[in-house]
């Protein structure tokens, strides 16, 4: 298809090839707007409902691709091209690091001859359209077979921009990391290894040289943002004391500059139950005795009476987290505020068949009380998160890791165990 007349956006593209496109990227088509091709994101409710558009050229560079093999990545975003044995992976940057533009030539790049052709060299690259400087990071294996880079991303990784925000003819860039392979490599394999490439040269990156990328995981979708509970439109003097800690925990889930953290947002809410758990428990382990020496029956001189007390005293001592945590919600989170929030419509994330794994499903159906479902669901989710090790005690259950898809899809979790932190805050004021 590339000739190399350099006259590829005047070769109409037919419906075909854009359907193959589309197909690849997991866009729908919306039309053609001079040389950019745009899409609509397919997330209607998620955080990116907007428009994205992809220049002519990178679509027929895409299509070639896909002809020969090519196609996204599974896992993250990017580009494989195994006929090349060549992967491009999208990078997000975290703040300036010292290798940058105005700081590069003070350092060195191990690099040597190699078979790759490289349109850009270190230490820098400049865009003519946009006029300026762009880092360029390239390293080479010592017998020149391999090369890393990272510089402005080829056609085949455009960024995904909003057409209304380009000024006509120019295109975006962003920076990639590229994995240059000897040749021609099985698409496994290459998935594979310029993975395990990218992650030890991001790891020295940040580790040798505090200069932080990250790998951009492939996000098939936000969960969609239900409130748990409709807003009040009366603003009044507050009531609620609140502690410190808890005031600090609660704040994190809103905190602009920690948006997209739900692993976090998940556990700060938790953290609240957490402070509540001893204060509430050992209500409830007193109220258990009290009515026991209420009870009609109840004889101190008779040693089964005493050890009653005892039995009480001594399974208030044994209970678990869990049951702490099951103990909380019984006590402090109306049965009616968990049925009303699990009448909205959440689109099957509680059910048997959700999104996130190793939890238990909630059915409000099944018999048993909507809090012991509930303290099993949030319990294993925290296990899930916080245990880094596929800990045995918890087999069933992998890590759920910050950035993953499942992480993504966290957000009525996150809604239900901030119901319960409120809950918590304001029965235990
Ligand atoms: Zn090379």
């Amino acid at each position: 298809m590339s000739n190399g007349t350099g006259k590829e956006t005047s070769k109409p593209l037919i419906s075909d090839d854009i359907s193959k496109i589309e197909k690849s990227l997991g866009l729908g088509y919306v039309n053609t707007d001079d040389t950019f091709l745009i899409f609509d994101t397919p997330e209607k409710n998620g955080i990116r409902q907007r428009d994205a558009a992809i220049h002519v050229d990178s679509a027929l560079k895409i299509l070639e691709s896909i002809d020969r093999g090519g196609s996204r990545m599974k896992e993250v975003e990017g580009w494989l091209d195994p006929s090349n044995g060549f992967a491009e992976f999208e990078v997000r940057m975290q703040g300036l690091g010292p290798i940058r533009t105005t700081n590069i030539e003070k350092f060195e790049f191990d690099t040597h001859p190699c078979p790759h052709e490289h349109t850009v060299d270190p230490p820098l690259t400049y865009d003519e359209g946009r006029q300026y400087f762009t880092a360029v990071i390239r390293v080479t294996s010592s017998d020149g077979s391999t090369c890393i880079e990272i510089s402005p991303n080829t056609l085949l990784c455009p960024p995904l921009t909003p057409i209304s925000t380009e000024p006509k003819g120019h295109t975006r860039t962003h920076s990639t990391l590229k994995v240059f392979l000897a040749g021609a490599t099985d698409r496994e394999e290459l998935e594979r290894k310029s993975r395990e490439l990218a992650n030890s040269f991001l790891f020295e990156l940040n580790a040798r040289h505090r200069t932080v990328y990250s790998l951009r995981p492939r996000i098939e979708g936000f969960s969609q943002k239900r409130r748990g509970k409709t807003i009040s439109y009366s603003v009044r003097f507050p009531r609620t004391p609140v502690p410190d800690n808890v005031a600090a925990l609660f704040s994190i889930p809103s905190d602009f500059t920690m948006r997209g953290n739900f692993t976090l947002f998940y556990l700060s809410y938790y953290q609240i139950l957490e402070h509540y758990l001893p204060a509430v428990h050992r209500r409830d382990s007193v109220k258990k005795v009290r009515r026991i020496l209420r009870s009609l029956d109840f004889d101190e001189e008779k040693d089964s009476s005493v050890l009653r007390v005892l039995n009480s005293v001594e399974r208030s001592h044994g209970a678990s987290e869990a049951d702490q945590l099951r103990n909380l919600i019984e006590e402090c989170v109306p049965e009616g505020k968990l049925q009303e929030f699990f009448e909205l419509d959440h689109g099957g994330h509680f059910d048997r068949n959700g999104p996130i794994s190793g939890v238990s499903a909630i059915n409000p159906k099944s018999g048993e009380p909507l809090a012991s479902q509930v303290a099993k669901r949030i319990y294993r989710l925290r296990n899930r998160i916080v245990h880094a090790k596929d800990d045995v005690r918890y087999a069933e259950s992998k890590v759920l890791l910050p950035l993953s898809h499942e992480a993504m899809k966290l957000y009525p979790d996150i809604e239900l165990v901030r119901l319960l932190a409120i809950e918590a805050i304001v029965d235990n004021r």
